[in-house]
């Protein structure tokens, strides 16, 4: 719903309990808002940082009727949502972005085929339903190729890359058995990505193009600019614009993008509907956060215009790196971020350092 002005004071309502509703919430309060975080794990991190929470199932509907009359518009820092949690809410109270961008950006199949109706190129794929498809998938696709679930899939998980001596069976039981998509194997240059934000009045603004790192297929290290032509840049804000506008998105959006060698072609890889680990350096980075960008759009307040602050760096903590804390807290410059978790655990995201250098 479009329109929405809120007011400080007003309260935004968020599905989800991870760091990015931490961060989100931390920089709804700079702007004088308040936040409602609605989430079943009672661990959640942003729940330390605000004064009301929901700690229930996205289908109590009991509770959903709660949280709806307590805030004055939602959004969701967490894609995989329920639709019919996204769709209960949004007959209560303004849900921006708009629930159905959801039910697109949560099955790799339609993604891929709404970036391909705006003329974006993506890998090669095919919609595999049961392994019977495979081999037909294969012949079409060629190999290497890699299959993916079609929902939940997230940091590399869902994911199995076939090779010509890959059994196929083996593949298919390594993504637990349910419908896939087979994409072509990107030789990749690099990775970037574009994290855009749309305002209720159509404005666009895209923070400058980042370039990714990722180990055991979790982001381990952003950098901006990303070393791009100045052509490549271009077109990567372009395909981040023309996603945002078609969606008639409100809020922050991050595509994921393969630079092939060479530099000057670029495929889409995915879309998060909603702010993203690769957008992290605009706390310390630039002028705004990306975090203040989304608050900004489903509060129907203007965006404003990023200005980053040199080049920049971006490191993951990812499970016990948490613990190099010390080291990090005496690095000169070094902007440390701990994200509250209790449990550490392999790969998984407990903080972030960013590093801003002066530009070359
Ligand atoms: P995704 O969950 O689709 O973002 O994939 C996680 C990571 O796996 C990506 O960031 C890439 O590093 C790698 N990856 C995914 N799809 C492909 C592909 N088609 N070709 C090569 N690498 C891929």
């Amino acid at each position: 719903m479009s329109g929405t002005v809120l007011a400080p004071q007003a309260t935004i309502g968020v599905l989800g309990g991870g760091q990015l509703g931490r961060m989100l919430a931390l920089a709804a309060a700079r702007l004088g808002f308040k936040c409602h975080i609605f989430a079943p794990s009672p661990d959640s991190p942003a729940f330390d940082v605000v004064h009301r929470v929901s700690c229930a199932d996205y289908n109590d509907t009991e509770a959903l009727d709660r949280f709806a009359a307590d805030v004055d518009v939602v959004t969701y820092e967490f894609e995989n949502v329920p639709a019919e949690t996204a769709t209960f809410l949004a007959a209560r109270v303004p849900v921006l972005p708009d629930p159905q961008i959801l039910a697109t950006t949560q099955d790799r199949l339609a993604e891929k085929l709404f970036v391909r109706q705006l003329d974006i190129p993506t890998a090669l794929f095919a919609a595999v339903a049961q392994p019977a498809e495979l081999t037909a998938a294969i012949e079409r696709i060629g190999l290497p190729a890699v299959l993916k679930t079609r929902r939940y899939g997230y940091d590399g998980k869902g994911q199995a890359t076939i090779k010509n001596d890959t059994d196929l069976q083996d593949a298919w039981r390594e993504v637990g058995g349910q419908p896939c998509i087979l994409e072509a194997f990107v030789p990749f240059e690099r990775e970037v990505s574009v994290v855009a934000a749309r305002g209720q009045d159509g404005a666009v603004e895209c923070f400058d193009v980042t370039e990714n790192e990722h180990r055991e297929h979790i982001l381990k290290t952003s950098r901006v600019p990303a070393a791009l032509s100045q052509f490549a840049v271009h077109e990567a804000r372009r395909i981040a614009e023309a996603i945002a506008q078609k969606f008639a998105y409100v809020g922050v959006l991050a595509v994921e993008m393969f630079v092939l060698p060479g530099g000057g072609e670029i495929l889409v890889n995915e879309i998060a509907p909603r702010v993203h680990n690769s957008g992290h350096w605009t706390l310390d980075g630039a002028s705004v956060s990306q975090f203040e960008q989304h608050i900004r759009a489903v509060a129907g307040w203007p965006l404003a215009k990023p200005i980053r602050r040199g080049r920049v760096e971006m490191i993951n903590l990812l499970g016990s790196e948490v613990e190099d804390l010390q080291r990090w807290l005496t690095v000169p410059g070094a902007a440390v971020h701990v994200y509250g978790k209790a449990a550490i655990r392999p790969g998984r995201k407990m903080g972030h350092v960013t590093r801003v250098f002066a530009d070359e």
